[in-house]
């Protein structure tokens, strides 16, 4: 097992799919800029899901909205929050049945895109559905 620094405060996402760690990083914007200490970890070994992604952030807390747009691509991921090397707080995310304002609709004539509102999916079987144009898009879509 590959060990990598305990971060002193921050957050661990555990159990995303593997190959989804570095779209996580993504969504949640770190980019090289980014200050504090960050650590993707690809393909470690699960024994509840064979082969997963972990992504450590020092320094970072994750809100609704982001947790709302991990679920859309790592629906088994959970939220570890460290506070002085210790976890005090550990969470599922969630895909809800709405999503309001986590994503803008990628279809460029949507109304949400030419107006001042949220943008608002539904989520189906097959897809997660944009409320105002209609369409159905892959989470995927949703995520970048
Ligand atoms: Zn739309």
């Amino acid at each position: 097992m590959l060990s990598v620094e305990k971060i002193a405060n921050g957050t661990v996402i555990d159990h995303i799919k593997a190959g989804k760690g570095l779209r996580v990083l993504q969504i949640l914007n770190i980019q090289v800029d980014y200050p504090g200490r960050v650590a993707l970890l690809m393909n470690t070994t699960s024994g509840k899901m064979g082969k997963k992604d972990i992504v450590k952030i020092a320094e970072k807390h994750i809100d609704d909205k982001s947790a709302d747009k991990i679920a859309l691509i790592a629906p088994e991921a959970s939220l570890n929050i460290i506070k002085n090397y210790e976890v005090i707080e550990k969470r599922q995310v969630k895909l809800r049945n709405k999503l309001v304002g986590v994503a803008a609709c990628p279809n460029p004539n949507c109304i949400t895109n030419h107006e001042r509102m949220e943008s608002e999916f539904k989520v189906e079987e097959k897809g997660i559905r944009c409320s105002f144009c209609e369409r159905l898009f892959k989470p995927e879509d949703l995520s970048a």
